[in-house]
């Protein structure tokens, strides 16, 4: 059966690909815990771009990896406003998929719930009617975050554009179990506030780690809502699911030269300004600072 694959292209009109070898192992039954009443995904298609962009030219396709925890929306979400570039999570698309009527939902939900990863399938299918969405508004490129999370999401990306750079985000284990245990979310501004505190002492020559609370704003503080898959027996779950799927997906990325490692060195204060040296954006951060 032929699958036709379409994204928006990051500069101009939408172009339909038909499927390479990597992207027909999509259509197959290879595929776990495949949706097969789902519509055929698209997805978006540019090649032959060179490997590194300046940033500066804001045609960004980048990539977050790094576990559940680690803060990938957050420094996600600071680049798109810094940039002007759409930050794209599919946990946000998954959890609105799983909150709507739609037939997805309660799925999605006991799938969310149990800390597993939802197909291949669902998720590609979710994003690419988002990304067709965006371009329909004019909107090029992305930072996406939690894509790819498998080597098939990972195959079938780089089938169809032209990844830039990849972030891996690393925190050790034990501070991101008590970020997630601690993270709230406003209810009505959507908000990601932490109430944990996290102070490990260095021993034995290892660093130690530092990460202040990230505390909501008053008129957040009483609207605030943990996440269902936050508990501690899920995290772990995550935390497992991401070492078999998702590590996988670094190592993809680190052989064709386009993982960026990043150690965060504490919270945001520490973390942001090493990140933005690292991207060499300092200069755009000074300019959005000043207007
Ligand atoms: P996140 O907000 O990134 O932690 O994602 C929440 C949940 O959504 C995950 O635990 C998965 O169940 C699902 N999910 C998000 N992104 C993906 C993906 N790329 N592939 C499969 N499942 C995903």
């Amino acid at each position: 059966m032929a699958v036709f694959y379409r994204l928006p292209r990051a500069r101009g009109s939408t172009q339909i690909f038909s499927m390479t070898s990597t992207v027909r192992a999509f259509s197959s039954s290879s595929i776990s815990n495949s949706g097969n009443d789902l519509k055929s995904p698209s997805l978006l298609a540019q090649k032959s771009l060179p490997l590194r962009r300046e940033p500066r030219d804001r045609n960004v396709h980048w990539v977050f990896l790094g576990c559940p925890g680690v803060g990938k929306g957050t420094y996600a979400s600071r680049l798109s406003n810094l940039l002007g570039v759409p930050h794209i999570a599919t946990g946000d698309l998954v959890r609105e998929e799983l909150t709507s009527s739609g037939p997805l939902a309660s799925r999605l939900a006991e799938i969310v719930n149990q800390g597993k990863l939802v197909s291949d399938e669902i998720v590609i299918n979710l994003l690419s009617k988002h990304l067709e969405a965006g371009e329909a508004k004019g909107k090029t490129g992305f930072i996406l975050d939690g894509f790819p999370r498998t080597i098939t999401q990972a195959e079938i990306l780089e089938g169809v554009t032209n990844i830039d750079l990849v972030i891996n985000l690393k925190l050790r284990e034990d501070a991101l179990l008590a970020k997630c245990l601690g993270r709230r979310i406003c209810s009505e501004c959507g908000g990601n506030y932490n109430i944990a505190c996290i102070d490990i002492k260095g021993e034995n020559g290892s660093p130690g780690l530092y990460m202040a609370p990230l505390l909501p704003p008053s008129h957040c503080a009483s609207k605030l809502f943990t996440r269902s898959d936050d508990t501690e027996e899920v995290v772990k779950e995550r935390l497992h699911v991401y070492k078999e799927m998702t590590q996988p997906v670094e190592e993809f990325y680190r052989s064709n030269g386009k993982l960026l490692e990043f150690d965060l060195p504490g919270g945001i204060p520490e973390s942001w300004p090493k990140l933005l040296r690292a991207l060499n954006l300092e200069h755009d951060d000074k300019q959005s600072a000043a207007v």
